[in-house]
């Protein structure tokens, strides 16, 4: 089908002003071994040398990905396919000089790893994450783009992803390099199931800053393509918790996006030789693990409730911080506590709307992010916002020294969905209103017209959604500029729900993890800032010989210790420090652990209104 909006595209642009496209040819002659042959052509250049670049991060992933160093056997031909120096000033890029306008560069590309960062290249599929797959020339972002791929001869492959089509099945189209980069394609036998879906609200696109082929009345397509080794019958009863993911979502917003290419497309890897991953793109996601539909459905679901809840919170409603996307470095955001936690807050609410899971399990279920956000000493440091600016460090970064993330982080997906939680709960019990509700006011606000955000954008729509400019800005100085956190027992309470000590009485020492060795137990986990072995001078390396007089060489010994002392006792800890015996005290704390429990299981009296506001929570909203 040619595309419309390409169209439109080639209509609005001065015809003798629109340089031709850039032009990637994708072949697979040793596919067997993990790799590519690239070619990428531009023509109609200006006179200088052209960079050519390996992109150094991906959209959606916040570290940097050095996908330069798969890259190997590079070398560039001019328009009259003359050989041409390519030379390569830093790392990450090849420079290509002495041309006649026209500069095709070829490349190989080794790539074995399916996830939503880089790519993996082997008889069954050719699954590409762009930004690890494509180099592109510095100063032409703008240029359309077409790529053609020819796959292995007998593959049975097809294509999934959110390019333009064209009447060519191999080939493919993107406006511009910020479009392809963030165009993941899957080539592969995958199983395919597709749903129509009504499209956005007749006046969604008044303000709409980009045109789509997907207009006031029209409806959608909603492509689920997965490669795996099950049935057809797996791939239909997932097929279906999809489409109640989806309708639930859509009713949060009032409405789908109105998708460039008016579809929007799944595209899943479970195969046991991928990684798990989701990945949150325009119109598409990728969806990755090495488990199966047949074991662990319920368990990927999630990442399909959670991704697509990016294609309005983060793709459309998007942070300045991460427009336009920047492949050279890494993009820093403080914003991440909303655009990944308030996504991580749906992720699992959706996913009880939509009667995948159970009312209980999802109260049940809030017990860790709690636990985690209220006892975690990293509040002490630094509040959502600040969390979000240490993405580039966490998020898929490797590194070889230790670091101290333990009293320093904490993730800011978890940070965020509690943050929203807060934000439900307050304007439930306080405004009769809900985050649903805030959410399609942000969408009409920043979304449908694609207005990107700063901190303080949301903080003065969530004035103008209550009505109390006061409340907006006292919730965003203490929970989301400061560290402070909301009330999270009382607010619970408003729905029937207790948030309670773990282990009542119980005597603490610190939430670590002990491995016996010769006469002790060494700490293989850093210890944690105010928990009483962190007190005591007691550190990751360290071997607890005895506590209390009590040897310590096993876990039931580690049981035995805890069970005969009571908080509040204070007693000798010998421990060897890096070669130094240390002889010390300890003082036993209450075990901070905290669980949610419902309030009919742990015998109160749920009332009418408890009942009432759970309901409209956490009932369908289909
Ligand atoms: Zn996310």
């Amino acid at each position: 089908m040619p595309s419309p909006l390409l169209a439109l595209f080639i209509a609005l642009a001065p015809s003798t002003a629109e340089p031709p496209p850039v032009r990637y040819e994708v072949t697979f002659p040793n596919v067997v071994h993990h790799e590519a042959e690239i070619s990428v052509t531009l023509a109609d250049l200006p006179p200088g040398p052209v960079e050519f670049r390996m992109s150094r991060s991906s959209p959606g992933r916040y570290a940097l990905h050095e996908f330069a160093k798969n890259v190997h056997d590079v070398s560039a031909v001019d328009g009259a396919g003359r050989a041409l120096e390519v030379t390569r000033p830093n790392p990450y890029q090849w420079d290509v000089a002495g041309h006649d306008g026209t500069v095709t560069l070829s490349y190989t590309l080794f790539a074995d790893r399916a996830d939503g960062t880089y790519s993996q290249l082997d008889p069954t599929h050719a699954h590409m994450n762009m930004p690890a797959t494509f180099m592109w020339a510095r100063g032409h972002d703008n240029r359309a783009i077409e790529v053609r791929f020819e796959p292995p001869p007998g593959s049975g492959w097809k294509a999934a992803t959110q390019l333009f089509p064209t009447d060519d099945p191999w080939t493919f189209t993107a406006p511009g390099l910020q479009y392809f980069l963030d165009s993941p394609t899957e080539l592969s036998d995958f199983d395919l199931r597709e749903w129509r879906i009504a499209g956005p609200r007749v006046d969604s696109r008044a303000g709409s800053a980009r045109d789509s082929p997907a207009g006031p009345g029209d409806s959608l397509t909603v492509r689920l393509a997965i490669h795996h080794l099950g049935t057809e019958a797996e791939v239909d009863a997932y097929a279906e918790w999809a489409q109640a993911i989806v309708e639930e979502q859509i009713a949060v917003y009032g409405e789908p996006p109105a998708w460039d290419v008016g579809s929007y497309t799944f595209i899943a890897d479970y195969l046991p030789w991928a990684s798990g991953d989701g990945m949150e793109h325009r119109n598409s996601t990728i969806l990755t693990s090495s488990s199966s539909l047949a074991t662990n459905a319920r368990g990927l679901v999630g990442t399909v409730s959670h991704e697509f809840f990016h294609t309005w919170n983060v793709e459309r409603i998007r942070p300045k911080t991460l427009e336009p996307f920047d492949f050279e470095r890494a993009n820093m955001s403080r914003e991440l506590w909303f655009a990944e936690g308030f996504t991580s807050y749906y992720t699992p609410l959706i996913l009880v709307r939509a009667g995948i899971t159970t009312p209980e399990d999802y109260a049940r279920g809030l017990s860790g992010g709690l636990d985690v956000v209220i006892n975690s000493p990293a509040r002490e440091f630094f509040g959502p916002a600040g969390m979000s600016m240490q993405a580039p460090f966490v998020d898929a970064a490797t590194a070889v020294d230790p670091n101290n993330r333990t009293n320093t982080f904490i993730s800011y997906y978890t940070y965020g969905s509690v943050i929203g939680l807060g934000l439900d709960l307050t304007l439930r019990s306080r405004f009769d209103r809900t985050l649903d509700g805030f959410m399609r006011h942000l969408w009409e606000a920043h979304g449908e017209s694609e207005i990107p955000y700063v901190v303080e954008d949301i903080e003065r729509e969530l004035g103008a959604f209550t009505g109390d400019a006061g409340f907006a800005a006292d919730f965003f100085d203490r929970f989301v500029r400061g560290s402070e956190l909301p009330d999270y027992e009382a607010l619970l309470a408003n729905a029937g729900l207790l948030l309670r000590p773990l282990a009542p009485e119980a005597a603490f020492l610190g939430l670590i993890r002990l491995e016996p060795v010769d006469g002790g137990m060494l700490v293989v986990s850093p210890t944690r800032i105010g928990e009483p072995l962190y007190e005591a001078g007691v550190d990751v390396d360290h071997v607890i010989r005895s506590i209390g007089g009590m040897r310590l060489t096993s876990d039931a010994d580690w049981q035995a210790i805890k069970d005969a002392h009571a908080p509040g006792d204070e007693v000798e800890i010998v421990f060897d420090a890096r070669g130094r015996q240390v002889t010390g005290r300890v003082r036993f704390a209450d075990d901070p652990q905290l669980e949610v429990v419902p309030y009919e299981d742990a015998g109160r009296e749920l009332t009418p209104e408890m009942r009432a506001l759970r309901d409209s929570w956490l009932g369908s909203r289909r």
